[in-house]
């Protein structure tokens, strides 16, 4: 399908060019897919009620039908013909968190397509705390549904160039509007349940859900998941537990695997120990601060692809904060492999 030229078009985060935006939302109201950013990573979008354009996202991506979309929203006006009805605690949450990192499930209105919601009676809905994203859903003046711009599986994008690693000639435009901020994707709240439930830890922790709502309710696939995520091309081993024994565990695999002829990638963190003579070592922020490991989280397990690594070793996080968020992703990548010391 590779062929169509995708159109590269810069903006400043701040303040975004009207035309670039223009030309931009153009594209989706025409039926194409413009990938753009948001604060958390880059998503893949194409205009919500056109469902030929939507059925391209999932064809482009490799997603499974039933793996339903967010929808992205630039005002709390676009809600009313996505949901049924909308909460209290719904009130209180978009008041609280939007725009910002929190998508929220509703029971759908009867007019949104079941190719958004994968058949479902519920929808996902978000507004994004990004100006380019705010800019560009407002311009086309329509929900636009987007899931993060990256080959289904594979680690979500949160530069320009990750897009274009994945789509370049397969999509019509992408918005390149620098870095993302918060780096892993959205947390998602099901507000259809008896009580609220956390379906993915993301940007906003379950500390500030918590504070809010009085206590949520958590249902986290993190272990046999049933779709591959996040994942690098070499397998990924998760090593966690505490003090200096996880480091000798992974020194100790990381030999091991040098000594079958294997060439050892490890994921590893500024204020961590020095693992550079264990294996080709990918820096990502500090675990004393996981807001910088989430940050630069996505970008270094592509960065592994690059050095042809055959195995990745990874230390785990504490799981507070939006450390649980970055472990849910770790444990993802790893599938089965995760070693407690
Ligand atoms: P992505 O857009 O790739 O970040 O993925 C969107 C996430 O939202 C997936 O984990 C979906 O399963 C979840 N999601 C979207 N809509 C619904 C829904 N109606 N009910 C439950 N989960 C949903
Ligand atoms: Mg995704």
């Amino acid at each position: 399908m590779r062929g169509m030229k995708t159109c590269c078009i810069k903006v400043a985060r701040v303040n975004p060019d009207k035309d670039a935006i223009a030309r931009a939302a153009m594209v989706l109201c025409r039926g194409g897919l413009v990938a753009f950013p948001t604060e958390t990573v880059y998503g893949l979008g194409a205009a919500a009620a056109n469902t030929r354009a939507v059925a391209r996202i999932f064809a482009v991506k490799g997603r499974p039908p039933d793996n339903p979309l967010i929808m992205h929203i630039s005002s709390r006006s676009q809600l009313r013909a996505l949901v049924k009805d909308i909460t209290v605690e719904a009130e209180l949450l978009m008041d609280n968190f939007w725009p910002g990192p929190l998508t929220i499930i509703l029971p759908a209105a009867a007019g949104v397509p079941d190719i958004v919601t994968g058949g479902l009676t519920t929808v996902a809905v978000r507004m994004p705390d990004h100006p380019v994203a705010l800019a560009l859903i407002e311009a086309a003046g329509v929900p636009v549904a987007a899931p993060s711009a990256n080959l289904s599986g594979q680690p979500s994008p949160t530069q320009a160039a990750h897009v274009l690693q994945d789509f370049d000639g397969r999509i019509e435009a992408i918005l390149d509007g620098g870095p993302t901020g918060v780096g892993v994707e959205s947390t998602v709240l099901d507000l259809t349940t008896q009580a609220p439930t956390v379906l993915r830890p993301g940007g906003i922790t379950l500390e500030e859900l918590s504070g809010c709502l009085g206590g949520v309710h958590i249902n986290i696939a993190d272990g046999a998941a049933k779709y591959a995520h996040y994942a690098p091309h070499a397998p990924l081993c998760l090593v966690s537990g505490s003090g200096p024994a996880v480091a000798s565990k992974i020194r100790q695999l990381a030999e091991a695997e040098k000594r079958n002829g294997r060439r050892v990638g490890i994921l590893t963190y500024a204020d961590s120990e020095d693992f550079s003579s264990a294996g080709e070592v990918v820096f990502v922020g500090c675990k004393g601060s996981p807001e910088t490991v989430a940050a630069g989280l996505y970008s270094a397990l592509r960065r592994f692809n690059e050095l042809a690594v055959d195995i990745i070793l990874v230390e785990g996080l504490e799981e507070k904060g939006i450390g649980l968020t970055v472990m849910n992703r770790l444990k993802k990548a790893a599938g089965g492999r995760l070693i407690q010391v």
